[in-house]
């Protein structure tokens, strides 16, 4: 079985984008098995890695002393 399956209509985990062409998905193990919910990758489907990095709660955070804009 592939992971994740590949379904006739595919959306975003995150942006409920609908998508065609391809997707992002994560292949670390431990997060499939410990994060991601559904054993057929349902959750682990993105549009980009932007929708990802938010799906997994990443966030960016500035260094003190860093130059700003
Ligand atoms: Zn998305």
């Amino acid at each position: 079985m592939t992971y994740p399956k590949i379904k006739e209509s595919m959306c975003c985990a995150h942006c409920q984008k609908e998508l065609s062409d391809s997707f992002v998905t994560v292949r670390d193990n431990f997060l499939i098995v410990k994060f991601f919910q559904f054993a057929d990758g349902e959750d682990n489907i993105f549009c980009d890695n932007d929708c990802l990095a938010n799906y997994l709660s990443a966030e960016e955070i500035l260094i003190e002393g860093s130059e700003q804009e």
